[in-house]
């Protein structure tokens, strides 16, 4: 079985309901978690998906509310008494991802987060393709936060994440064909959440990466006066979908 799993919705700001944007791709057995900020460590065990069980980190830039569980899960790896990891954890981001992990060996010490029984693995991506066992993703751009929207296709149909990202042509252009989108929907006001409707036609947009409520159905109201035909749809935290 596969799914997608939003583990978290949030941000920076530290609340009860939303942790920072995360979510967890489920592509027949294997797990790839697209960033892990505050609060994903936990979520991943919510979802029953134990922390060495985990061999795939994508991320999307370098912002804490996109990396820092990073922290907890490699120090589970090497460190933690119960389901210490035996394999290896492959970590992949856009320019500036080695240097990163580089940064937290050096700060907290290589043996924090390593043991002898595997590796942890950096791919720097600098092409729009790259490939996670048989898994092909497309890392696309996205102004202005140094950031990469991950999608890909999975039976007839076409996923995007956007991570953090703005209203602006290269967003456009990751939901167009997609049938269905997790969205930065706090970078941008209620008005581009709609232009971004109308304009991609994406069947399925979930809102995500949340700074503050939105009234879905009033979007979807909105969007649909437009013109807009799919669904615009506020995301909470561990909503999922079979793919
Ligand atoms: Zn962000």
């Amino acid at each position: 079985m596969s799914s997608i799993t939003l583990l978290g919705t949030g941000t920076c700001q530290i609340e009860y309901e939303r942790r920072a944007s995360s979510v967890l791709l489920e592509l027949d057995q294997t797990h790839i978690l697209f960033d892990c900020g505050h609060g994903i460590a936990q979520r991943l065990l919510e979802v029953g998906v134990l922390h060495h069980q985990l061999s795939h980190i994508i991320l999307s830039h370098f912002h804490p509310d996109h990396v820092s569980d990073l922290i907890p899960i490699l120090q589970a790896g090497a460190w933690s008494q119960r389901d210490p990891r035996s394999s290896d954890l492959h970590i992949y981001g856009p320019e500036g991802v080695q240097q990163l992990i580089d940064g937290l060996m050096r700060i907290f010490g290589p043996r924090s987060f390593q043991q002898p029984g595997y590796q942890v693995r950096v791919h720097e991506i600098t092409d729009e393709h790259f490939s996670i066992e048989d898994y092909h993703f497309e890392s696309l751009s996205l102004p202005p936060a140094g950031n990469h929207g991950l999608r890909f296709q999975w039976g007839e149909k076409t996923y995007a994440i956007t991570g953090d990202s703005h209203f602006h042509e290269q967003e456009i252009n990751l939901l167009r064909g997609s049938d269905l989108a997790i969205i930065d929907a706090g970078h941008i006001s209620d008005a581009e959440i709609v232009e971004l409707a109308v304009a991609t036609q994406t069947p399925h947009i979930i809102c995500s990466h949340l700074y503050r409520n939105l009234d879905g159905p009033q979007l979807q109201r909105e969007a649909r006066q437009r013109g807009y035909h799919g669904t615009l749809q506020v995301g909470y935290d561990l909503l999922s979908f079979n793919l």
